[in-house]
Parts: C-alpha cells; structure tokens; sequence
C-alpha cells in the first residue's frame, strides 16, 4: 500500500453504529475455527442440476446481454402467474413487478423509493438487521416496537404474538411505512389472516404503506399456512411484496428476487432500482422462468425442511438447550441459560463466539436482531443442512 492516509479527507458516516452484519462476521469466525456454520442462512446442500442446465442453456443461448430493467419478461410472467395462485391476487407483470439482485435490495430500494428525511418508518423487534440502516440512509426514523413473547407455565417462550397496541400507538400521520415480515426471521413466527384484517383496520385511513417480507414464504409447517399480503386485497394495494429465489431454490448465492406492488408504488420503485442495480443477471433469470413453471419446486418445501427441522430438534431434545417453537423459515431458536455450565451466563454474542471457537458449531444471537441488544440467552441455529452436517453438530451440541 503506497497511499498515505493522512491524505484521505475524513467524512461523517451515513452509518456511525453500523459495523459488518452478524451474517458475515459470524460466517468468518466459523471458517477461521473450521466450525459447522449453523450461523448465516444459507443451505450446504447442493441446488437441482435442472436449475443449473437452465442457466447453461440459458447462456448458450446468447442470453447474456442485459435483460429489461425491470427483468425478463417470462420470469415477471411466471411470479405473477405464482402469486395469483396461490394468493389470489393478480399483479401486472409489466408494471408490477421488478426482478431485484435478492431480497436485500428489494427491501433497499424500496425504503429509498418511498421515505423521504424525517419521515418515521415502524419496525417490528426482532428485525432482520438490513431494516434499520436501509431506513437511515432514506433519512427516515426507525421507529421499533417489540414482538410479544407468550410464555407457559414453566416460563418457557411458547409462541409470539404482534404487539398491537404498541402499533396503535406509534403509527401516526408521519408514519410513511410499516415493515412487516411472515415467515419471521429468527422467531419463525407466521402472521395468521386475521393479523392482515387488524393490520388493515390499523392503517385504514391512514397514508401508511406496508413494506412484506415474505421471503420465507415457502417454509411453512405443522399445517400451518403462509398469509402473504397479496391475498388481502385492500393491503396488497399499499403494499411492497418481497420474496427471494435464493431462499426458495437453494441458490443464495445468485442474488436473485422480486418485488410485487401496485402501479404507482412500482413506478417509483424502478426509478431508483434503475439507477442501483439497473437490472439482474441474464440468463440465471432465464433459468429460473423455466425451472418456476414446475410448482412441486416450492409446493414440496415445506416437507423437505420440516424433516430437517424435526431432526434436528430432536437431537437437541435431550441437552440443556431449551428451544423455542419453529413453525416456519429455516432457523430453529434455543435457549442456553439452563446448560448449567459457565457459559450459560455470557452474553448471546459473546455465548455464539465461545460455542464457534471451543464447540465448533456456529449460531447468530438473537440480540443482533435488536437495535439495543436485549439478552435474552437465545441463539439461532440454521437447519437447512445436509444431515450429515446436522448430524456432526448435535454431536458437538451433545457434549453440553
Ligand atoms: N437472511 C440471512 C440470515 O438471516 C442472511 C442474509 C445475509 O447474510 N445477508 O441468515
């Protein structure tokens, strides 16, 4: 490095608290250890070599130029056919939806294109941590409310429910936004259809609009359903409908998914989705509007991660590990403070690094889901994973 620092001009910044996401940090101190990385959500498995001919075709095809800004139009075609399906609703794929670099930028864009400085944007904590700074680079106020945790008689978390009057009260003329998230990342949480009729009667009235997050939506259990928003009418018509490729098809890597709105909300949208990505990769949109005109591709999700998730559940049942319900997403959550070892005291962050370098297994602390830490001794392990590799982090568990 021949730079002299002194050289470069120091600058305010836009992000004084932020440092690098818990994913990464976690993810990276799991390579450093060799640690089964139960942390980032990501699946080791690999994705369907259908998928991967898709793309291969797609590319020897000379699919390789930029494609629309708001993406290939069979693709479009194929989410609005998919949404319409199974909820119902029918977007335009022409002036409805955009094909996003993954659900992250979706959510970006999306917050820049409708929040203007000072104007208050409602969280619900614990928040997938890309919220909160994507608020602040719009100028707008984070505004967080907590999710209500249900305990049963034994004081152990046994479902959670949505702190309405907390809502009731933050949400004002000023609130230009509300961000939801079902399935909810860590808890697993899944908002029922009445959550959507009280969330519509919340913001009727009102010039509120709701950003969804449903990113997980096709990781549902136990006879449990997904509520997008797109199934109720009078909020999908103030509504950003997130999802993501990746978390469906086991391609995280791709960065690959969309975004659904009304017209008007998609317009403002694209003016600033042109301008930071401008558009998503050719021929991987290709194969996915190829490999999506299949539906058992999704409709069997849910079996296939239920039998991870019960396996894996299983094998924690007999350790010191209290865990939390997980009816949805691909994260099971655990309580460490009944271990009964010294470290049942140390913090979640603090507890994730000692159980990745000494234990060898990798998990991400629910107080990074908070803009104040509140330790609760909970931590998130992710369970889309081999068997073999859950297998080997049980047995490490185990030892506890
Ligand atoms: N959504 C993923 C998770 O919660 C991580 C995404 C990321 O690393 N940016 O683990």
């Amino acid at each position: 490095m021949d730079q002299n620092p002194l050289l470069t001009p120091a600058f305010p910044s836009r992000l004084p608290e932020v440092g690098t996401t818990v994913f990464t940090v976690m993810s990276a101190l799991a390579a450093e250890h060799q640690a089964i990385n139960l942390g980032q959500g990501f699946p080791d498995f690999p994705c369907d070599r259908e998928l991967i001919a898709h793309v291969n075709a797609a590319m020897l095809a000379d699919h390789n130029q930029y494609p629309p800004m708001a993406g290939v139009a069979e693709l479009r075609c194929g989410v609005a056919g998919k949404i319409s399906a199974l909820y119902g609703h029918n977007y335009d794929p022409e002036s409805e939806i955009t094909i996003t670099a993954g659900g992250t930028q979706g959510i970006m864009t999306a917050i820049l294109s409708c929040v203007s400085p000072g104007d208050e944007v409602v969280i619900i904590e614990p928040a997938y941590d890309s919220y909160r700074p994507s608020i602040q680079l719009a100028g707008g106020k984070p505004i967080a409310v907590s999710l209500i945790a249900n305990r049963n008689d034994q004081g152990s978390v046994n479902s959670y429910s949505i702190p309405w009057d907390d809502l009731a009260k933050v949400i004002k003329p000023k609130t230009r936004l509300i961000i939801i998230n079902t399935p909810h990342n860590p808890t697993g949480m899944v908002w029922q259809s009445s959550d959507l009729d009280r969330l519509a009667r919340l913001v009727e009235n009102t010039n509120t609009l709701i950003l969804s997050d449903e990113v997980y939506e096709h990781m549902v259990y136990d006879g449990h359903a997904h509520q997008s928003i797109a199934s109720h009418p009078t909020l999908a018509a103030r509504s950003f409908l997130i999802s993501s490729f990746g978390k469906t098809y086991h391609v995280t890597g791709w960065k690959v998914g969309y975004v659904a709105a009304p017209t008007s909300m998609m317009v403002e949208f694209r003016k600033v989705h042109q301008f930071n990505v401008f558009t998503v990769n050719t021929p991987m949109q290709h194969a996915l509007a190829k490999y999506l005109s299949t539906a058992d591709h999704y409709l069997n999700l849910p079996s296939f991660y239920q039998s991870k998730r019960d396996y894996f559940k299983k094998g924690l049942q007999d350790t010191g590990f209290r865990l939390l319900p997980s009816p949805a997403t691909y994260f099971q959550c655990a309580n460490y403070t009944q271990l009964g070892i010294p470290e049942s005291n140390l913090s979640e962050a603090n507890f994730c690094t000692w159980l990745t370098s000494e234990i060898g297994v990798a998990a991400i602390p629910v107080s990074a889901f908070y803009a104040t830490p509140i330790d609760s001794g909970v931590i998130r392990f992710c369970f889309a994973k081999k068997e073999q590799t859950l297998a080997d982090a049980l047995a490490r568990l185990q030892t506890l």
